[in-house]
């Protein structure tokens, strides 16, 4: 018996699709897709939304409630060392080329 959820997209009952089409002819109704569990959509948005398209709709409505989770309120920043070094193209012509590289701290 497979296990599935709802699609949390807040309109995805509204898409004009052929696999969203439930019920009989004179009561025919766009309903919400169902999300099969999956090995690969554990510990994703995958695991809640159909779609990304369902995904993006979820987050706009709510994105306020979202940040609230884990406000930002100052810039992070990563440790790095930039260098230039020569190195040659497919062809072989040589060009300075600019590296970042992550400072371990
Ligand atoms: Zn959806």
């Amino acid at each position: 018996m497979s296990s599935f959820v709802w699609c949390h997209g807040p309109s995805c009952h509204t898409s004009h699709t052929q696999d969203r089409i439930r019920g009989v002819k004179g009561s025919k109704v766009l309903r919400t897709k169902k999300v099969q569990e999956r090995t690969w959509t554990r510990n994703s948005f995958y695991a809640y939304f159909c779609s990304n398209g369902c995904y993006n709709a979820f987050a706009n409505k709510h994105i306020q409630e979202i940040v609230a989770i884990a406000p930002r309120t100052e810039a992070l920043e990563t440790p790095i060392d930039v260098v230039r070094e020569q190195t040659t193209d497919w062809r072989g012509n040589p060009y300075m080329e600019t590296k970042i590289l992550t400072v371990d701290s």
